[in-house]
């Protein structure tokens, strides 16, 4: 099977990438989303155009592509053609699919949600390699999942499944960006972490996050959680482990719930803290889950910042077979 242009659409940039059956990337092609964010056509102009720029860098003639797989930041409608919201975008209905095959003349084009393609890309490239059944949770700057089951991404009734971020688990908890309240994502996520840092510190716990953030403690990264909790920074491994206690949680409560193969867990926390975020996430599953399901491994994810490109290329390959 030749290779697909699979695009992996971000809220500040986009990566489109020629990428083999077998994963392989064979170019890479970035370019700002942001600037054009508030013009769907413009950026997905820009989109087309960088389809064909990563055929060329990868000395592809554009004609030898059969498809091309997107990822995008946002819920799509049942179809998986028309993008619903894209916050980060600013995008409400936008039909990206029938958009961009107009300006791609005789390619398919195959949509994703960016958090389900990276837990597909996770499945058949990464750490799932093998396993029927999977749950994948993200946590970084936000919460995702999916949900792979008998081999293959589930998607629900609606297009839904996978939002594990919003499984409340604290009634009453801090107002999440979904607009409910003590969901994963309010307890788990970059800006939680952030949170639980910034109220230690106000309780007059010292930190080096305060010499590394130079005080302003909400800009925290996971690369700078990572350096405190190196150098067993208390307040820093308090702040990690909260974190890591609620992805446990809601990782237990899912497991009773379907049975996976395996978990795996990602995204820039887990991935900036690694091992050692799984164990203590991992801790606390265990601690939920019943005894039927409790030998499930509980692993970190493989393919970091790929993940996504990687599960938009498998996205375009499996519309490709399903027509064989
Ligand atoms: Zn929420």
């Amino acid at each position: 099977m030749g290779p697909v242009v699979a695009i992996d659409l971000g809220g500040t940039k986009a990566l489109a990438g020629v990428v083999e059956a077998d994963g392989t990337v064979r170019s890479r092609v970035w370019l700002p989303s942001r600037d054009l964010s508030d013009r769907p056509a413009a950026l997905l102009d820009r989109l087309a155009d960088a389809a064909k720029a990563a055929a060329a860098d990868a000395q592809r003639p554009f004609e030898t592509i059969s498809s091309i797989g997107l990822c995008v930041p946002g819920p799509m409608d049942g179809s998986r053609s028309v993008v619903c919201r894209a916050p980060n975008l600013g995008w409400v209905n936008v039909p990206v699919r029938a958009e961009l095959e107009r300006r791609l003349p005789g390619k398919s084009v195959l949509l994703e949600n960016d958090v389900r393609a990276a837990a597909l890309g996770e499945h058949r490239l990464g750490a799932g390699r093998g396993y029927r059944s999977m749950l994948t949770v993200f946590v970084g700057s936000g919460v995702g999942g999916g949900v792979v089951v008998d081999g293959a991404l589930y998607h629900g009734a609606h297009g839904g499944a996978g939002e594990i971020g919003h499984m409340v688990l604290v009634t009453g908890g801090p107002r999440c960006g979904c607009g409910r309240a003590g969901c994963l994502e309010a307890m788990a996520a970059r800006t939680a972490v952030a949170r639980y840092v910034s109220e230690d510190v106000a309780r007059g716990h010292r930190t080096i996050l305060s010499e590394i953030l130079r005080g302003d403690l909400l800009a925290l990264t996971s690369r700078d959680l990572a350096v405190a909790v190196a150098n067993s920074d208390a307040v820093a491994i308090r702040a990690a482990r909260r974190s890591a206690r609620y992805t446990g949680l809601a990782i237990g409560n899912v497991v009773n719930l379907i049975d996976p193969d395996l978990v795996v867990i990602g995204g820039g926390i887990a991935e900036a803290l690694g091992q050692t975020y799984v164990n203590w996430a991992g801790e606390i599953a265990q601690r939920q889950i019943l005894s039927n399901a409790r030998d499930v491994p509980i692993v970190l994810s493989q393919l970091g910042d790929d993940a996504g490109l990687l599960g938009a290329a498998l996205t375009a390959f499996d519309d490709t077979r399903d027509l064989c």
